[in-house]
């Protein structure tokens, strides 16, 4: 199976704290590829490091086979790189509907204030209306983002990253303060993503990442300490040990 995302020996220190230490892995095409560990491991750091938030110190990042290490957030973007936050970004005086079109608009590079043409728009809205129907928020396109559930909030967010048309999608705990149902509204979401994104799954949900994860990688004080199928990682003594604590 081919590569979609391939890192190799990235750093990152804050200070003297060394937050990601030679991080090497690689998410293949198609598959959930789950990044657990312990608070404080440098997960959230790798995401940014990724994403292009942050500068690194040391390693590349290959997205399809082309570096985009040096690249800005936006030129990551426009090869194909997407992204959720663990704290959620959206516009909260504006609707479900308007927060997903203008993810489009964006992905078409629209500016989303100065719309020229009309029959342009249309399509545009009828794109985030069908996103919107077949998301777990089709009832909600009306509805203020202040007045959604944290629950939906997190749904819309993986909805507007979804708009802008990933190849791979980086997710930081898309389950934090999530209930059980909307968790498994959440889950089933993501098993939709995957028929058309790659993505690393930043989770301490354990029972979403063994539902969802292809394969783990285990990261401790920034350190990739294991990588391999959901068996494999449950399996590893040294995992166990650090992190699953059994
Ligand atoms: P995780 O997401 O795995 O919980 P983080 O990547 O948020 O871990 O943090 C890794 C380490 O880097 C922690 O020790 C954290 O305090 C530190 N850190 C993260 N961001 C910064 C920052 N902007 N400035 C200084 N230290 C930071
Ligand atoms: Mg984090």
């Amino acid at each position: 199976m081919s590569v979609i995302l391939s890192i190799e020996g990235l750093v990152k220190t804050f200070g003297g704290l060394i937050a990601t230490d030679h991080v090497s892995l690689e998410v293949r095409e198609g598959e959930i590829h789950a990044l657990i560990g312990p608070n404080g491991a440098g997960k959230s750091t790798l995401i940014n490091q990724l994403c292009g938030e942050l500068v690194s110190d040391a390693g590349t990042i290959h997205l399809a086979g082309k570096e985009i290490s040096g690249l800005k957030v936006p030129d990551r973007v426009a090869l194909g790189l997407g992204r959720t936050f663990q704290i959620t970004s959206l516009l909260d005086e504006m609707t479900v509907l308007e927060n997903v079109g203008m993810a489009i608009q964006v992905r078409e590079g629209h500016n989303f204030r100065i719309l020229d043409l009309v029959s342009r728009r249309r399509t545009i809205w009828q794109e985030a209306e069908q996103r919107i129907a077949d998301s777990g928020l089709s009832t909600r396109a009306g509805i203020r983002v202040a007045d959604l559930s944290h629950g939906e909030k997190k749904q819309l967010e993986l909805l507007v990253a979804l708009a802008m048309k990933p190849r791979l999608l980086l997710l930081d705990e898309p389950m934090a303060g999530l209930g059980h149902v909307e968790s498994q509204a959440m889950i089933g979401m993501l098993r939709e993503t995957r028929k058309t994104a790659a993505m690393l799954l930043v989770e301490h949900d354990m029972e979403a990442v063994f539902a969802l994860a292809d394969r783990i990688s285990v990261l401790v004080y920034g350190r990739v300490i294991a990588s391999g199928t959901v068996d494999e990682i449950r399996n590893n003594p040294a995992v166990r040990e650090a992190y699953l604590g059994a």
